[in-house]
């Protein structure tokens, strides 16, 4: 199915955050074309008009983002300007259309230009990343990282249907790393079979450390009703034999098990954990 792409106007681009380690969250479209199936975000659609289930299928675009953003920007204080900024909580930065678009690019070049002295931090599933490096050299404090849950193509076009696959994005990791940026990998979501075959972790945290990454995020699966619907749909219709593992995954005891196997993995590897935990979704999100 074609993705529907929709050009909009928005009021503002920059938000307070509620995620635990960023200040501000940049979010230059609404919709993602790379259509995770287990993605937390398809509750965006609530503000265009969109069902949960049409998650992937849509992208509206923010095409004044960039002009928005400097506006936004320049009513900053001073103190504020020294806070950490996000990119992005509930989209993709680098999915396709930003190939035509650029508004990812055009936000980072708003802040090069103002030498924004905050840490920016970038996440993304996508190689497209690469194309901005010089933009990104011109940032002050770059923190730039890529979601990995799996080392197997296979597996990550299944879940995270339009991607980059995640051999690239190791391969992204590697160069970021080589051009001399911090870094980061997301292990996020944990993907539940881990917990039965933790030799899968093993090599995928061997990958992380293989592209030069020291530092991870690692998230158990989100599995809030609206999450828990479209996934179960999705593998019921497609793999149904899997469809129980992953509703265990909501489960304290399968939580606690795999908790085990990420610290001994991470210990093995030498991989710093941020935040010093791994992150459950709901518990972590900033009240407010
Ligand atoms: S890339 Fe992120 S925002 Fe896009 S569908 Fe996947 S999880 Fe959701």
């Amino acid at each position: 199915m074609p993705i529907r792409i929709k050009e909009i106007e928005a009021k503002h681009v920059l938000s307070e955050s509620k995620l635990p380690d960023a200040d501000y969250v940049v979010n230059p479209y609404t919709g993602c074309e790379f259509g995770c199936a287990y993605c937390y975000a398809s509750f965006m659609g609530r503000f265009v008009n969109e069902a949960i289930d049409d998650w992937g299928n849509y992208v509206y675009v923010k095409k004044n983002a960039v002009s928005v953003f400097e506006k936004d920007l320049a009513r900053m204080g001073p103190r504020e300007r020294t806070k950490s900024i996000f990119f992005s909580s509930v989209t993709d930065p680098y999915q396709g259309v930003e190939a035509k678009y650029k508004l990812t690019r055009g936000i980072l070049e708003v802040l090069a230009r103002n030498n924004y002295p905050g840490e920016v931090g970038i996440l993304t599933k996508s190689s497209m990343i690469t194309r901005d490096i010089d933009v990104l050299h011109k940032i002050a404090k770059p923190d730039l990282g890529m979601t990995v849950t799996t080392t197997d193509d296979n597996l990550s076009r299944f879940l995270e249907v339009r991607a980059s696959a995640t051999s690239a994005r190791l391969q992204t990791l590697k160069k970021l790393t080589d051009e001399g940026f911090r870094t980061f990998a997301f292990v996020g979501p944990l993907l539940p079979h881990f917990r039965y075959e933790p030799e899968l972790l093993d090599g995928l945290f061997g990958s992380i450390v293989g592209s030069g990454v020291k530092e991870v995020y690692v998230e158990h699966m989100n599995l809030n009703n609206y999450i828990r619907k479209r996934l179960l749909d999705y593998l019921k219709r497609t793999r149904p034999k899997v469809s129980a593992i992953y509703e265990e995954a909501a489960t304290d005891e399968h939580r606690k098990e795999l908790d085990k196997i990420v610290g001994e993995l991470l210990k093995k590897h030498g991989l710093k954990l941020r935040l010093m935990e791994v992150i459950r979704h709901n518990e972590w999100m900033k009240k407010g």
